[in-house]
Parts: structure tokens; C-alpha cells; sequence
């Protein structure tokens, strides 16, 4: 089995809709001592509001519907995140609909944790896994990789 190892610092992706950008925000804030251990990363405008709001770093990519989520998602399979937290918003359509499921897909393709809502949120930022190494079982691809068309 290929595992990939998650660092005790971890990077954390977080990407929040315009209706959950308030309660991303909140929720960082009232996490902000734990959040200063690990490498932050978001979406533009999600970044910018995060940065501004706990003082502290976070690499922001292009914003959601310009691509920011594509970028996320890429950085997802390149290795470069551990985390995922994606306050999506399940009551109003995005213009970049297909990109919050491909978001979605791409981090399930590979085994990365995603909470969804602030309940997933907590229960991923107080696990005893978020400050020590984590070796994640990776799904085995080879087949797919090597398939005879
Ligand atoms: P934003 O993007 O942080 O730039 O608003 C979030 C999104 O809608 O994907």
C-alpha cells in the first residue's frame, strides 16, 4: 500500500462560499491558537477575509470562480495539502458548480480529509492526528495508470 505522510504541521486548504465566508471566519478566529500551528492556504477572497481577520499568514490562491478552486484541487493531487475545510454552500447554485464537485472529487481521489461544516471542522482540528506525523493510506492507481487501450 502507497501511504503519503502528513507532517505534524499540517497544510490546511480552506475555502468558504459568500453565504459561509461569515462562519469560516468565526470559526478560524475562535481556532486561531491551533490554526498558528499549521501552513494556511485559501481561496482569494476566502484568504483575504482569514489573513485580515486571525493575523496571520495565508496563501491565497486565485479566487474560487476565476479558478481558485481548480488551483486547490490540482495542489490536492500534486501532494501540497493535507486538509481540506470547505464550508460550500448547500442552499444557493455557484456559477463554478463544477468546480466545487471536482474539488470535491479530487480530494476524495486522494484520501484527504474534507469537513463540509463546522461540525466536521472542529471534530478534524482537535483529533490528536493534527499534531503528530499521519502516514494516509493512497488508493493503488496503478492499474488504472498502466490500463492497455
Ligand atoms: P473566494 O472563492 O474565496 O475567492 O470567494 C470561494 C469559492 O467560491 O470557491
Amino acid at each position: 500500500m502507497n501511504t503519503r505522510t502528513m507532517n505534524a504541521k499540517k497544510r490546511v486548504a480552506m475555502v468558504a462560499h459568500d453565504n459561509k465566508k461569515k462562519e469560516l471566519v468565526e470559526w478560524a478566529v475562535y481556532n486561531k491558537t491551533v490554526l498558528g500551528n499549521h501552513s494556511l492556504l485559501a481561496t482569494g477572497t476566502t484568504g483575504t477575509l482569514l489573513a485580515a481577520a486571525i493575523d496571520q499568514p495565508v496563501t491565497t490562491f486565485l479566487s474560487g470562480p476565476l479558478g481558485g478552486d481548480q488551483q486547490i484541487g490540482a495542489a490536492i493531487a500534486e501532494g501540497k495539502i493535507d486538509i481540506l475545510i470547505f464550508f460550500w454552500d448547500p442552499m444557493e447554485a455557484q456559477p463554478h458548480d463544477p468546480d466545487v464537485k471536482a474539488l470535491l472529487r479530487v480530494a476524495a481521489t486522494w484520501n484527504i480529509p474534507v469537513a463540509c461544516d463546522r461540525a466536521t471542522a472542529d471534530f478534524i482540528l482537535t483529533s490528536p492526528l493534527m499534531h503528530r506525523e499521519y502516514e494516509a493510506n493512497l488508493p493503488d492507481y496503478s492499474a488504472y495508470v498502466k490500463r492497455k487501450l
